[in-house]
């Protein structure tokens, strides 16, 4: 009885790891299928400094699939990074991503917009990522001082002489770089001291109840205090409610992300919204100088 049991246990568990390679190799066909046909696409959000400025947006791919429509980046992004995929379609993305900005350059409306791009732990780990980077921004013409790369402090673990000579590398160029998700992580901070950061970014987790929770606040204010001490500038994301935006303002946070200001949006709305959208969110007090 408990070996029949336990051999159905067996073949239940051997069919569920059946169906999960399965599922995998699909995935991975459908996103080799995806980069082939052009089904990747940038939305871009807005970021906003403390005069209520649209400073630039954070690119954020999404997968327009022929079946299953908008797809988000939780789904596709851990079995690219799991299957390699990631190097193709984050190439992809930052050359967009490069070439956006390249045009914005070019219309006085967005030419001040500065562009983040997150990086993916297998894709910053590439021996010859840098050399990438650079072939990027000579092919699309884009100014290195705008392009910001976003990094998460996970993927800042091992290596660290290697890490510091590729950004030292990219920085030299004028690339900016911002920690992703800060506080989520593990990062001592003798270590963060030592890289050539610009910016943290707050993790949403830590925004979401700011007001209510006395931790989060005290997380919040600590982040700040930290990044004022490292000569760091600090955003925030998932800034939702006017009351969150006020809070970080009150503790020294200078920048902003999150559906308060704007949704990430795909490249002509968010063109739009910067120049009406987010002045009728309630910020017409602020000097928004972003004018058509
Ligand atoms: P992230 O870089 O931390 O991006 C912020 C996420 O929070 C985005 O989700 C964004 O849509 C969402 N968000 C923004 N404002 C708000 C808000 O006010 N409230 C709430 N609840 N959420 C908000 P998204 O676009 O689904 O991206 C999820 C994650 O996928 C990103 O987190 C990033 O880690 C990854 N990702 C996105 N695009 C890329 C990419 O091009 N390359 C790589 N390697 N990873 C990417
Ligand atoms: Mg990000
Ligand atoms: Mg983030
Ligand atoms: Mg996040």
């Amino acid at each position: 009885q408990a070996k029949a049991a336990g051999r159905n246990v067996l073949r239940f568990f051997e069919e569920d790891m059946q169906a999960t390679v399965t599922l995998r190799a699909e995935m991975e066909t459908a996103l080799r299928q995806g980069l082939q046909d052009g089904q990747f696409l940038l939305y871009y959000q807005a970021q906003i400094d403390d005069a209520g400025c649209v400073t630039g947006a954070e690119a954020l791919v999404r997968w327009q699939h022929p079946v299953r429509g908008l797809v988000c980046p939780a789904e596709f992004i851990p079995p690219a990074e799991v299957t390699g995929l990631i190097l193709p379609l984050g190439r992809w993305v930052l050359e967009t991503a490069c070439a956006q900005l390249t045009a914005w350059s070019s219309r006085p409306a967005t030419a001040h917009l500065t562009m983040a791009v997150n990086v993916s732990a297998r894709q910053f780990r590439q021996p010859d990522f840098v050399k990438q980077v650079v072939e990027l921004l000579d092919r699309t013409g884009a100014n290195a001082r705008k392009l910001k790369l976003e990094l998460t402090e996970s993927m800042l673990l091992d290596n660290m002489e290697e890490i510091i000579a590729k950004m030292s590398a990219l920085k030299a160029l004028g690339v900016g770089f911002s920690l992703d998700d800060f506080g989520t992580g593990y990062s001592s901070l003798s270590y963060l001291k030592r890289l050539p950061l610009d910016q943290l970014k707050i993790d949403q987790s830590f925004v979401r109840d700011v007001l209510t929770d006395p931790n989060d606040a005290a997380i919040v204010r600590t982040i700040v205090a930290l990044a004022q001490s490292l000569g760091l500038s600090v955003i925030a994301e998932g800034v939702e409610t006017e009351p969150q935006r006020d809070f970080l303002a009150r503790n020294g946070c200078n920048a902003y992300q999150g559906y308060l200001y704007s949704r990430p949006l795909p490249p002509e709305q968010f063109e739009s919204l910067n120049l009406i959208g987010v002045r009728s969110k309630g910020l017409s007090d602020l000097n928004i100088h972003v004018s058509p």
